[in-house]
């Protein structure tokens, strides 16, 4: 597990959000060309899913 994984924390209540998937996404290259990882064609992101209301977030994996 990489150091960078940290827990994230829900922003409507506060818990530690559960890490989810790790997603590619190859819209987002559009706006940002730099960020692409050459290896995917894409841009890697973590999704993270809220365990008490059930809200995701992404987060680019840098
Ligand atoms: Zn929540």
């Amino acid at each position: 597990m990489p150091e960078q994984r940290k827990k994230m924390k829900c922003s409507e209540c506060g818990v530690e959000m559960n890490y989810h998937a790790d997603k590619l996404d190859f819209t987002a290259g559009l706006e940002d060309p730099s960020a692409i990882d050459p290896d995917f064609g894409g841009i890697m992101e973590e999704c993270h899913a809220c365990p008490e209301c059930g809200k995701t977030v992404t987060r680019r994996v840098t």
